[in-house]
């Protein structure tokens, strides 16, 4: 599969921009320097507990879509009831920790390498680009703005603007519609298996699946991507001359 088809569908977290790989490392810095406030826990202690405390948050089965619209929020939730475990109830403790790790996250957030001059290849291709992006509006448009990454898309699909998000069918449609295209000459790239693999196949879009950890398929995952890469750049055609587009415009 080199060459391209006439629309490209992108997630913006962990796929253009490198985002949960700073999350453990974040982590271990203010677990670091809060765990001298707690009385005899010791800095390992309270790291463990905080980070298989945002596993358990972040992977329950019924966790609401209203967590992940308020990061910071239920970071504090979190991180109280990772405190709470180890005996520390203290509200303001928690909110502080939470808040130093929110703000630490942010500033380490990057593009990928190569990430957006792929973007801009790709545009200059002349394959239609869109981002659909779940989570609340504010922070996913700041991310946007902070990178000036909205030059590259025809279309922004936000799940907080939006009204819904990915997997929601809705999401996929309105951003083929804005693009003028089909599922058949489009692609989605993305990290998420339900949302990036599962939910655009459904659809008839050919799914490709972003690896950024190169870490493979997990072995729980029941679909199988159309295309795996480990990094967006790999969409782009080798430079021996395969740079036809596939789909008739
Ligand atoms: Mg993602």
């Amino acid at each position: 599969m080199t060459s391209l088809p006439n629309a490209v569908l992108f997630d913006l977290d962990d796929t253009i921009l490198r985002f949960s790989a700073s999350g453990e490392e974040c982590w271990r810095d203010v677990c670091a320097r809060y765990a001298p406030r707690l009385d005899d826990v010791d800095a390992e202690v309270l790291v463990d507990v905080v980070l298989n405390g945002a596993k358990a948050y972040w992977t329950r089965p019924e966790l609401p879509p209203s967590k992940r619209l308020d990061l910071p929020r239920s970071r504090r939730e979190h991180v109280g009831i990772a405190l709470r475990s180890l005996g520390v109830d203290d509200v303001a403790l928690a909110d502080e920790m939470a808040d130093t790790f929110s703000a630490e996250r942010e500033a380490l957030i990057r593009p990928f390498p190569g990430a957006v001059a792929t973007l801009a290849a790709l545009r200059d291709l002349g394959v239609r680009l869109g981002l659909i992006t779940n989570g609340a509006a504010e922070p996913q448009r700041a991310k946007i703005d902070r990178f000036d990454l909205a030059q590259y898309f025809g279309v922004i699909v936000v799940e907080g603007e939006f009204g819904v998000g990915k997997p929601d069918p809705r999401v996929y449609r309105h951003a083929m519609g804005a693009l003028g295209v089909t599922p058949e000459q489009t692609w989605m790239v993305g990290d998420n298996f339900g949302w990036e693999v599962e939910a655009p196949q459904a659809l008839g879009i050919t799914a490709i699946w972003c690896d950024h950890a190169a870490t493979g398929i997990p072995a729980h995952e029941t679909a199988t991507p159309d295309r795996v890469v480990t990094s967006i750049s790999e969409l782009l055609p080798r430079e021996d001359g395969d740079a036809e587009r596939g789909a008739a415009d």
